[in-house]
């Protein structure tokens, strides 16, 4: 008989074609989210892939990836990087969210990924300044040691051949706005804004790099995905990028704990219109980590650590 061949199509079988790929990487859904099996990424990347009751390994020559199951928290070749949403195992599989291959993942795996020229114009924004303290410790503001800082990551980026523009160069009052219309007017190829930060628990402390939420999902202090497209996300890619490798130098200058690459969509992130990341340099609030963060030592090997985050970043990039 003739017209019994039926075609049955598991419900594993939906897939997406992987970026500048023929591969086809299978996805379940979740909600309306789709996940994507961590097995599939370990082969378009040409990695191994270990599958464990609470964490993923995905690991080649180059690169160690490991997820949690149901947590946020990611480690990224060495880096603590916060996910856009939980991974999670379902017997010997694994799997990510499609969100965090496309916006995190791939762009530290694939220079491909990454779009534009190599940066030329760099701006750097110390946070706050004039009426505005910023963040108080015990005995420093932190408007003066981000300028301090900037000064600082101004000259070694300059040696480096870089043009650099800072959005004050005194204590003065800069509104948000400002910044960015600064950053648009010299034509920015990135955009480095610097602060320290401040917790009520005394005894934190550490680095964190900010980097601009993608849109459709959440920021990494919330749970409820914003739609909205800014101008911040026309880099979303290169975004990651330039924060992993900051936060990667960061991490290896000052040794300081690793609070990881974040996203939010903080007003500087969202509207300028070039990759762009905001680095809490340290904890005011901390009284060990404010008498460092004082010190022109410290400050050299937070500036030297960004320096060469944004050196990585800069060779990453193929084009032209
Ligand atoms: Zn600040």
């Amino acid at each position: 008989m003739i017209g019994l061949f039926v075609t049955i199509i598991p419900l594993s079988l939906s897939a997406v074609t992987a970026p500048d790929s023929r591969l086809q990487i299978r996805y379940i859904r979740q909600g309306d989210q789709k996940y994507i099996y961590l097995r599939d990424v370990a082969t378009y990347y040409g990695m191994e892939c270990f599958v464990w009751k609470d964490h993923t390994v995905l690991s080649s020559k180059y690169s160690k990836l490991i997820f949690y199951s149901d947590k946020r928290s990611a480690e990224l070749n060495g880096v603590s990087v916060s996910l856009l949403f939980a991974p999670f195992t379902r017997g010997i599989q694994s799997f990510i969210n499609y969100a965090d291959f496309l916006y995190t993942v791939d762009p530290l795996l694939r220079s491909a990924a990454l779009i534009g020229q190599k940066p030329k114009v760099i701006v750097i924004d110390p946070g706050h300044g004039g009426k505005d303290k910023g963040g108080a410790g015990t005995h420093f503001a932190e408007k003066n040691i981000v300028l301090s800082m900037a000064k600082k990551l101004s000259t070694l980026l300059q040696r480096q051949g870089f043009r650099v523009v800072l959005t004050r160069n005194n204590d003065t009052t800069v509104s948000l706005q400002q910044r960015v219309n600064r950053a648009r007017s010299v034509k920015a190829d990135l955009y480095i804004s610097l602060h320290a930060n401040i917790a009520a628990d005394k005894q934190v402390s550490g680095v964190e790099t900010f980097c601009m939420t993608p849109a459709g999902t959440p920021s990494t202090y919330s749970n409820s995905p914003s739609n909205n497209k800014e101008s911040g996300n026309l880099f979303d890619q290169n975004n990651m990028a330039l924060a992993f490798y900051i936060q990667q130098g960061l991490i290896k200058r000052t040794k300081a704990t690793d609070r990881g690459v974040r996203r939010a969509r903080f007003y500087v992130l969202r509207n300028v219109n070039c990759p762009a990341v905001l680095v809490e340099t340290g904890f005011l609030s901390n009284r060990n980590e404010e008498s460092k963060l004082n010190t022109n030592w410290y400050q050299n090997l937070i500036v030297r650590g960004i320096a060469e985050g944004i050196l990585r970043y800069h060779r990453r990039l193929i084009h032209q």
